[in-house]
């Protein structure tokens, strides 16, 4: 037996089928990013989903994690990996660490990541599972993400895991020129619609990429947890 959870269910016949079948998937939904498939394949998502539910770590669904958030379905992470088109000199901003799954296939495609959450009790967990995978080019920070991380902007690319009610403009402008942000926009309880943002000097495209169901973007850090 294997006890080892990073091998557990990637690299035993089960595991690997299981990753097979995610990656099947990912393709037949029109996620054709040799890279991007190629960073799902290698990051086992079983060690990034609490113990009790490893058994559903290659579906693909969102699933619970602590402080009552939720780690992002593989095709969603997938999705906005691929159109945020990241290149291994990008320095990218992560809003929500959450499980540090999103984080952990970002920092296989860009130079370096900063990624900050509101929750104390998220960090050393995400942190973790990053040094248990060896990964090395992330640093996270307990701050809120609706301020950004000023003292590092401008970055490259910029990502939010949680949904914001409006476009977050104070974000756009920590976009280096022809930057990319992408997040969840709409309110709370209803279906957000996942949005691309370019930044071309003064100007700013967006592009719609569909509907998506984030946990809500919060104000300030959490007091407690
Ligand atoms: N990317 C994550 C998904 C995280 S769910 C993953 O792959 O697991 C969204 C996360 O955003 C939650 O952890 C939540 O605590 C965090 N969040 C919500 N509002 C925030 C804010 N204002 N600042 C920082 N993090 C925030």
């Amino acid at each position: 037996m294997d006890d080892d959870p990073t091998t557990q269910s990637a690299n035993d016949d089960d595991g690997r089928i299981l990753v097979a079948s995610l990656l099947l998937k990912l393709r037949s939904i029109g996620i054709s990013d040799r890279k991007v498939l190629n960073a799902i394949e290698a990051i086992p998502r079983n060690l990034f989903v609490p113990e009790e539910l490893m058994h559903l770590a290659y579906e693909d669904r969102a699933l619970p994690i602590e402080c009552g958030q939720t780690i992002s379905a593989p095709s969603v992470v997938a999705m906005m990996t691929a159109a945020l088109d990241l290149g291994d000199r990008h320095k990218v901003l992560e809003i929500g660490t959450g499980s540090g799954y999103q984080t952990a296939i970002l920092s296989r495609l860009a130079r370096r990541v900063t990624s900050l959450e509101r929750f104390r009790t998220l960090i050393p967990l995400a942190e973790a599972r990053w040094a248990v995978l060896g990964i090395s080019n992330i640093s996270v920070v307990q701050a809120d993400g609706n301020q950004g991380w000023s003292r590092q902007a401008p970055f490259d690319r910029i990502i939010i895991t949680a949904a914001c009610e409006t476009a977050p403009s104070k974000l756009v402008a920590q976009l280096v020129d022809e930057g990319i942000l992408i997040a969840p926009i709409g309110s709370s309880d209803t279906v957000q619609r996942l949005t691309l943002f370019q930044k071309y000097g003064t100007r700013v495209d967006t592009r719609d990429l569909g509907g998506v169901r984030f946990v809500p973007m919060m104000s300030g850090v959490a007091q407690n947890l």
